[in-house]
């Protein structure tokens, strides 16, 4: 039980560490408005992708390596 609790706070920290070296507020491309990190991160093809959100309520998966 402890060696899961271990396992996610670990990955729950690469995420963060992740996101951390996104590239800071990308802005939203349909309404030019900077983004925030919405928390999310995914790997797709071996890429690291960080979910941002727009203050209008849209989403984007942005790549961040
Ligand atoms: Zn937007």
């Amino acid at each position: 039980m402890l060696k899961i609790i271990a396992a996610v706070l670990l990955m729950t920290l690469l995420a963060v560490t992740i996101a951390w070296a996104c590239p800071t507020s990308p802005d939203c491309p349909v309404h030019d408005q900077p983004m925030y990190f919405a928390g999310r991160t995914k790997v797709v093809n071996g890429h690291v992708f960080a979910l941002y959100r727009c203050p209008l309520g849209d989403s984007y998966w942005v790549r961040c390596d």
